[in-house]
């Protein structure tokens, strides 16, 4: 299948040659010959990384071939990173037909400069909802002739709190026009907004809905409270290439975070709401054109973030919503290459990683934090490479090389080479000569929720070592409680309430204990039963003893080498001046 089979111009085609795409990806082969039709409404189940933006782009500029005065093309996203993005690919595709002029619309930016553009007719804006809602507002923009509306990345919209300005965009198009909508994941929220603004779209999932990019491989560590940070360190050291996202819960703890990797010689630094729109720029700057290996963020701030090549996503702390682990594990193994998402864990945390894996349909690969003999071998094999790999300029050391012979005549090949290596690697070494093992082990309770919740939840009696933990996918936000569970457990299996034992209502998810005589009973007749509505699934929360294997990972490899545990070798670009300042002077709505 190439790009002319779908039925676009052969100026758009021409364009994405250009790129360099040779086949349509899977989303593109299925939207776009669909998208090119009149009366197209449709909704896009896929993943970032899929090739979506030109799945809706290429389409989108098939259709409008010229400039008038009002826009017929908009695409709403939520992130102005993301909006430079798309404008720029809008750009790349249709730079074949000259007319065709698009303008980038985000929050940050001098509204009046935007303004002038839009006035001068503008064929497709590609807009941030808050600042598309200020133009609407201001009169600035006439939405009436809009014939495609793009929604991209619509649930991180919604998490981000657009619905009210999406509900007034959208408000503001005519009812003619064609809606297409992008999105990782189909919350009730999402499949609202397609409910309420579309005429029977059709549906095109890539891989299962919710389902994780299966290119990624997710990895947690279990360590104390109080070793989250050394572990960190750990996990980068381990892999020396590593290009990555580290992810905090709060700005303050992002801050931190990247503060202390810069202290450590780390080549990090911070991105979060605290931030000017300048020092932002900044930061993805040097993210981007890999001035700096690591950049620490807040769900918030990170999203939209398109950089391809991300080679770890690494959860310093897991999100409070288990929705965001998506959004963030999707930040690696973009354009069909791998990736891996690891995940630190304190010992009352097993829970969070059961309630993923039910979200993104994989499972998590529980691996060991690295020993200081891996990681010292991992470096060590690291920098040989380098300086194997490293080019000599035979021309200008030339005239040394008499001199520095004469003063390594008294050593032999291999004392000259432990040289060497020891002036690199010394600090690295005595700072993991002093290091222990920082695993800390789950045991079986340690998969339940937090202690403190326990306590407080409906609890019918202490857990019986002849009963069986289930689990069960509804919680307290679904309304049920201990009396409804019963109630479902009862009526589906016939069991009588006293052989169920403890119960535990929790916000999203529960767990019953039964007799262990009735699980199989259990699993068949309650799995699938409903719950007001909703399918209730069940499972057995046996924990599993965690496999004692190390990570005996290293795609990454030889090249560079940081960090060294955490000894200031102040190395990597730009230092840490901006993961030191703080502003509160962004205008964004991060
Ligand atoms: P997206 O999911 O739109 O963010 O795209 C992810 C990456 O895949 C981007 O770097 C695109 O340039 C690239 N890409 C999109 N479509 C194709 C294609 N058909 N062939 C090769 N690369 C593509």
């Amino acid at each position: 299948m190439t790009f002319s089979d779908l039925g676009l111009r052969s100026q758009v085609v021409k364009a994405v040659t250009d790129m360099g795409f040779e086949q349509p990806t899977p989303i593109q082969e299925k939207a776009i010959p669909h998208l090119l039709k009149s009366e197209s409404d449709f909704v896009g189940l896929a993943q970032t990384g899929t090739g979506k933006t030109a799945a809706f782009g290429l389409p989108l500029v098939h259709r409008i071939t010229s400039s008038q005065r009002n826009p017929k093309g908009l695409v709403i996203c939520p992130t102005r990173e993301l909006c430079l993005q798309i404008a720029n690919d809008l750009k790349d595709f249709s730079k074949h037909e000259k007319s065709v002029t698009i303008e980038a619309v985000y929050g940050g930016a001098d509204i009046r400069r935007q303004m002038t553009a839009i006035k001068n007719g503008v064929a497709v804006i590609v807009a941030t909802p808050g600042r598309l809602v200020d133009l609407i507002n201001r009169r600035a923009i006439n939405l009436s002739e809009v014939e495609c509306v793009v929604l991209d990345e619509a649930d991180e919209m919604l998490n981000m709190g657009f619905k009210e300005d999406l509900d007034h965009i959208l408000s503001a198009t005519p009812d003619t026009k064609s809606t297409w909508l992008f999105s990782a994941t189909m919350p009730k929220e999402v499949a609202q907004i397609a409910k309420n603004y579309m005429s029977n779209p059709l549906e095109v999932s890539i891989g299962t809905k919710n389902q994780g990019n299966e290119n990624i491989e997710h990895i947690y560590f279990a360590v104390k409270e109080r070793d989250r940070y050394d572990a960190l360190k750990r996990l980068i050291d381990f892999n020396p290439k590593i290009f990555g996202l580290v992810f905090c819960r709060t700005r303050r703890e992002t801050q931190q975070v990247a503060e202390k990797l810069g202290k450590d010689g780390y080549s990090a630094e911070a991105l979060h709401g605290d931030l000017s729109q300048a020092q932002r720029d900044r930061v993805m700057n040097m993210f981007r054109n890999r001035s700096i290996q690591l950049l620490v963020a807040t769900d918030v701030a990170a999203r939209g973030i398109d950089v391809d090549d991300i080679t770890h996503v690494i959860n310093y702390n897991l999100p409070d919503e288990v929705e965001n682990y998506t959004h963030r594990s999707g930040r690696t193994a973009r354009a069909g290459r791998k990736g891996e998402s690891l995940v630190l864990i304190n010992t009352r945390e097993k829970y969070k990683i059961a309630q993923i894996e039910k979200k993104i349909s994989q499972k998590f690969v529980f691996a060991e934090i690295p020993s200081p003999e891996a990681i010292c071998s991992v470096q060590l094999e690291s920098m040989i490479q380098k300086v194997k790999d490293t080019p000599v300029n035979e021309e200008e050391i030339e005239k040394f090389i008499p001199g520095i012979l004469e003063d390594f005549e008294s050593l032999s090949k291999e004392e000259v080479i432990k040289k060497f290596v020891s002036a690199e690697f010394n600090r690295f070494l005595d700072y993991y000569k002093k290091a222990g093992d920082l695993n800390a082990r789950l045991s079986d309770k340690d998969t339940g929720a937090p202690t403190k919740e326990r306590k407080q939840r409906n609890r019918r009696e202490d857990t019986d070592p002849n009963k069986t933990r289930f689990f069960v996918s509804l919680g307290e936000k679904d309304g049920l409680n201990p009396g409804g569970l019963l109630r479902v457990i009862c009526d589906a299996t016939g069991l009588r309430s006293n052989t169920i034992g403890r119960i535990d209502i929790m916000p999203a998810f529960s767990f019953f204990d039964a007799d262990k005589s009735d699980v199989d009973t259990i699993l068949k007749k309650v799995s699938g039963a409903e719950f007001e509505g909703k399918q209730m699934n069940i499972e057995v929360t046996e924990a599993k003893k965690p496999s004692s294997r190390g990570r005996g990972r290293g795609n990454n490899r030889g090249g560079d080498s940081r960090g060294f545990g955490g000894r200031s070798n102040n190395r990597g670009g730009g230092g840490n001046r901006s993961s030191r300042s703080r502003s509160s002077s962004s205008r964004s709505r991060r």
